[in-house]
């Protein structure tokens, strides 16, 4: 009798249940009801900046990977970022010529700026206006031809590429053509195109960097004079550094707070912040000192003005504008941030690959190319690997602006991981050219690369920050299903309809992750090998779909729990939400990666690069997911994470070091695979430019290794033993002289060895490096 009464009990139980979940007026009212009012309590009052903020952008590919099942299909469907034939032209004629007019030892070390042949160049070419629609003059190029030409320009020197990157991104031509009046439309974008304006945009202050939304330049809206009129306008004081171009501008945009106590606007007292255009020769602006930044010799400089009346004209968009400023750069900041960081520093990379994989060719120690050791193959390995991901994530997220995507998340993993994985490249092209390396002068190739490669980690969002606050921070409340509704339901002033929009929210929500907990045990129990891959993807590159399916399920079931257990303290738990946001972001570094292996036919001779990358982010994704469980602050949703999503322990190990030895192997020979690598390397083929000449010495290295490899066998066999010339710099004299290698042979050895002399060459300078005669004023100079 008690048997039978107890599985009816619990029956019933579960109908109640059942019941209370499914008729939704009664799970509203004694389930939802009580949640919402607490979760109305907790939930921390979001300023204006802060939503404006979280809600700019679009949620792109980074969605699916998100929400725990990524359509393949869609994307394989992205269509690949193609030139157009004037584009294309662009970069074959006018990038190399703009290249050509630039050394950048005579820039960071002798002129500190571009020659003016240069700055003329570029202006009159349209590169300072390469996102201004044709009708207004400018090249009106695609997101993916502005991110070729960066990439380009930054293969030869930072202070072309940031000099014309910099108009192009964020700043007075972007916000123009988003926000601009027609009459400033007109003004402004012509010039700007032609190089007519120069653009800087000042948002920094000495006070508020990374909290740029608190700077404390203000301005008050009152009556002054204008070209000789009284006219409404705004007294604005204010204190910017380190402002791009600003001590060359001729224009610049400028974030201030705005206040109007006297209600000559409205009702509003403060405004907010507003972006104003300001003419470099307005009466009391003070712009055209520079900061020093790392050698790199782009303009960069304070721009500070006390009590400077300005119209509200000048306001861009006008006075109705006003207290928009902030929403409309964090509008424009995706397209900006998606480009610039990732092109550039994919260029410095590219330059690494090719450079010092050559170099590690033709420099030998013990009797060897430095690059066939495999201490040096795996630096080697690492610059070829992340080179190829890199250059995947930049074609792929411009892309996404050339689809009108304004990816916030995505623009803000692709600056951090581009710019840290181009840190690694470069700190390894350091290493493998030793001492190289480190003397500057003009046949350094690496040195300048090496100093300025923090500052691509500070702009546009530092990394620490962006890693540990933007990416999962942003990413949780844009690409999640259900949190943002939830939030703007608690949010709703009407409760009622709050109510019933949250008890639609919360039961997604509690549905979608139990399916993705579900979903990531099974995944993890099989090891995803029944994972459907709904496209037609490369055999070698299948299981990583699978996987990636199953960390995608595990990431999506595991930001559930946290955001659950930590609520809105995930906010300040600052290193969880950095690995969780590495997860997220390594998922969405090897999609590229996997993208472009497609998009790029499936060549066989680059799987080495595409396998050892995609191991090598998947590792690390396995690795954020431990630091995630391992500090988890309660232990046993700890052990119950981990059990879900690794049941069978971790899937990874650190890549192999057969594929790595591979990817070494093509960064040391010449090939359509290293060319392919590289491809948007600027390449003058003469001994007297350093990378040309790394280029001549390959190939005349590989035509000397066979008679090498002659003259080492008769090394052996004592031939030349007790010769003082036998020695690693001279030793092809004596082989010939000996009868060991022709006269054809030895012409090839003197051509090698002249060339190799020219790559191992380092700089020296007089005792006070050439102060004194370069401080000499001209005309004693020539009567010296
Ligand atoms: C060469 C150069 C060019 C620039 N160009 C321009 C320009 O053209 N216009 C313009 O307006 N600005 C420009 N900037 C400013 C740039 O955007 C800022 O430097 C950047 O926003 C960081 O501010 P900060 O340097 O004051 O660092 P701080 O804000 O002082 O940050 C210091 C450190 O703390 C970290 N941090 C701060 N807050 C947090 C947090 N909540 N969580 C975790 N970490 C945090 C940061 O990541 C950083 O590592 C430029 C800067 C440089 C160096």
């Amino acid at each position: 009798m008690f048997n039978s009464i107890i599985p009816l009990l619990g029956l019933v139980t579960l109908v109640a249940l059942v019941g209370l979940v499914i008729v939704r007026p009664v799970r509203r009212a004694i389930i939802t009801r009580p949640i919402f009012s607490t979760y109305r309590k907790v939930l921390p009052q979001m300023s204006d900046t802060e939503r404006d903020a979280l809600e700019a952008g679009t949620v792109w590919w980074e969605g699916e990977l998100f929400r725990g099942k990524p359509d393949w299909q869609k994307l394989h469907a992205y269509p690949q970022p193609k030139l157009t034939p004037a584009e294309q032209s662009f970069l074959d004629n006018e990038c190399e010529e703009a290249c050509r007019l630039v050394d950048d030892w005579k820039v960071t070390h002798e002129l500190y700026d571009l020659p003016n042949e240069a700055w003329r160049y570029i202006k009159d070419k349209g590169f300072l206006g390469m996102i201004i629609p044709k009708k207004y003059g400018g090249l009106e190029f695609s997101a993916y031809a502005h991110s070729q030409v960066v990439t380009k320009l930054s293969t030869r020197s930072s202070a072309l590429s940031v000099s014309v990157m910099v108009p192009n991104s964020l700043g007075p031509a972007e916000l123009l053509l988003h926000y601009g009046t027609d009459a400033q439309k007109n003004h402004y974008l012509p010039r700007l195109a032609k190089g007519i304006e120069v653009p800087a945009f000042a948002l920094t202050s000495p006070w508020a960097g990374s909290d740029a939304a608190s700077i404390p330049d203000a301005g008050v809206v009152c009556k002054g004079m204008y070209q000789g009129k009284e006219v409404l306008g705004m007294r604005v004081s204010w204190d910017k550094r380190y402002i791009t171009l600003a001590p060359v501008c001729t224009v610049f945009g400028l974030a201030f707070h705005l206040y109007d106590p006297d209600g000559l606007l409205g009702d509003k007292k403060h405004i907010g912040i507003t972006c104003a255009l300001v003419p470099y020769d307005h009466p009391g602006v003070d712009t055209g000192r520079r900061h020093f930044p790392l050698n790199a010799m782009f303009m960069n400089g304070p721009t500070r003005g006390k009590d400077v009346f300005m119209p509200l004209d000048f306001i861009i968009g006008g006075p109705e504008k006003a207290g928009h400023g902030w929403r409309m750069l964090m509008e424009c900041l995706a397209a900006g941030r998606s480009i610039s960081l990732p092109s550039s520093n994919t260029g410095m990379a590219q330059m690494t690959a090719r450079a010092v994989g050559g170099y590690a060719r033709v420099r030998s120690q013990f009797k060897m190319a430095v690059g066939k050791f495999e201490g040096v193959e795996e630096a080697l390995t690492r610059i070829g690997a992340y080179t190829y991901m890199m250059d995947a994530v930049r074609k792929m997220t411009a892309g996404a602006v050339d689809l009108g995507e304004k990816p916030s998340v995505v623009s803000a993993i692709a600056k951090y991981h581009v710019t840290e994985r181009a840190r690694q490249v470069v700190n390894d092209g350091m290493d493998v050219i030793g001492g190289k390396g480190i003397c500057l002068g003009p046949s350094n190739f690496m040195g300048r690369a090496y100093q300025q490669v923090p500052i691509g980690i500070t702009v546009e969002g530092a990394n620490i920050l962006t890693r540990s606050l933007i990416i999962f921070g942003q990413g949780a409340i844009r690409c999640h299903p259900y949190l943002l509704p939830e939030m703007q339901a608690a949010q709703n002033p009407d409760q009622k309809r709050g109510l019933v929009d949250f008890d639609k929210a919360l039961f997604g929500h509690i549905g979608f992750t139990i399916k993705n907990g579900l979903r990531a045990l099974w995944l993890g129990m099989t090891g995803s090998h029944f994972a459907s891959v709904n496209v037609d993807a490369a055999p070698e590159m299948r299981r990583y779909y699978q996987q990636l399916t199953r960390f995608s399920a595990a990431f999506a079931f595991m930001s559930d729990i946290s955001l659950l257990v930590l609520g809105g303290s995930v906010k300040r738990r600052e290193k969880l939400s950095a690995r969780l946001g590495d997860i997220l972001a390594q998922m969405y570094l090897i999609s590229c990666t996997l993208k472009r292996y497609e998009e790029e036919g499936r060549k066989k001779e680059d799987a080495a690069l595409a396998h050892w990358a995609i191991w090598d982010a998947m590792y690390k994704a396995q690795e954020a997911f431990d630091g995630v469980i391992a500090n988890f602050p309660i232990r046993f949703i700890a052990a119950f994470l981990h059990r879900s999503i690794f049941p069978w322990g971790h899937p990874y190990v650190v890549p192999s070091d057969d594929v790595g030895h591979q990817v070494a192997k093509l960064l040391i020979s010449p090939s359509a695979s290293r060319d392919r690598l590289t491809a948007e390397c600027f390449l003058p083929l003469v001994e007297t430019e350093p990378v040309g000449a790394i280029e001549l010495a390959l190939k005349a290295t590989l035509l000397a290794e066979p008679i090498e490899a002659k003259i080492r066998a008769a090394e052996k066999e004592g031939r030349f033993d007790n010769n003082p010339l036998a020695n690693v710099r001279d030793i092809a004299i004596v082989a010939f002289e000996a009868g060991v290698i022709s006269a054809a042979d030895y012409e090839i050895m003197k051509q090698r060895n002249h060339l190799r002399d020219i790559v191992v060459h380092v700089d020296d300078f007089p005792f006070d490096y050439g102060v004194a005669t370069a401080n000499k004023p001209a005309e004693s100079r020539m009567a010296a």
